[in-house]
């Protein structure tokens, strides 16, 4: 058994509407047996998320957010607070995802700022870290890994760190069906323990887990679950199929 509890977390993006999402999960509700050893967190589009958490409720499965604003409320038009997810059941928030580091703008420094109001509303962050084709060949990759982590969870107290979840996601891996070995993995997923062992000291670096996040599916979760600091994984594509999900889930525990 390992010794921090596997999280796998399911991102479905922009994708399935109400009707949809409520037949995805009543087929994973099926499919998915035995959670006794594996946290498992399903996140839907915003529409989505008060209908998911009334179908898990009786679950041990969680429900999280893809995104959040900051700010408890006020005129943000467009934008979704912490207290708004608590609201509907929602204990995780993706934060940082590269989609929408690429697509929105956000920079570690609006990723800090959401992890801080996510931690205070008692919604759990999993923060999304990972580098880009380009700088894995071109740049110091390990030295922007490093930055990404640090500046996204500066100033967050040893105590709150340890509700957070990192997700390690190369973007090179995510939804190209081209995912880092499990060596590759474990290798970036050791540097970030390590950089989290010098923000927080090993005591809570050791308690902190760390999702690995890119084109993983059934046939190749078990080999990079089975890596020592790799503590679960972020899926996307595999996350909107009911039977792949609960494989992935069953590999983990
Ligand atoms: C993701 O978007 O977080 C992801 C890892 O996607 P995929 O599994 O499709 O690569």
């Amino acid at each position: 058994m390992k010794i921090r509890r596997p999280i796998i977390a399911g991102n479905w993006k922009m994708h399935r509407t109400l009707s949809e999402a409520e037949n995805l999960v009543k087929g994973l509700l099926i499919e998915l047996t035995d959670l006794s050893d594996t946290d498992v967190v399903l996140c839907p589009p915003f529409t989505s998320l008060a209908k998911v958490a009334d179908l898990v409720a009786k679950t041990p499965v969680r429900v999280g957010a893809q995104d959040m604003y900051w700010e408890k409320e006020g005129a943000f038009t467009g934008e979704i607070s912490a207290t708004m997810l608590r609201d509907v059941f929602c204990r995780y928030v993706i934060l940082g995802h590269s989609e929408r580091r690429q697509y929105f703008g956000e920079t570690n420094a609006l990723v800090n700022r959401k992890a801080k109001a996510a931690l205070a509303a008692s919604l759990r962050p999993i923060v999304c870290v990972g580098e880009t084709l380009d700088q894995r060949e071109k740049q110091d990759f390990k030295g922007i890994l490093r930055t990404q982590l640090r500046e996204s969870l500066e100033g967050i107290s040893v105590e709150e760190i340890e509700e957070a979840i990192v997700a390690y996601e190369p973007v090179w891996a995510i939804g190209t069906g081209r995912n880092a070995t499990p060596a590759q993995a474990q290798e970036v997923h050791a540097l970030l323990r390590a950089t989290l062992t010098d923000m927080t000291g090993a005591k809570t670096a050791a308690k902190i887990r760390i999702q690995y996040g890119g084109s993983v599916k059934p046939a190749n979760a078990a080999e990079l679950l089975a890596q020592p600091d790799i503590d679960g994984a972020l899926v996307g594509g595999a996350s909107l199929d009911a039977r792949a999900f609960a494989a992935i889930v069953k590999a983990a525990t």
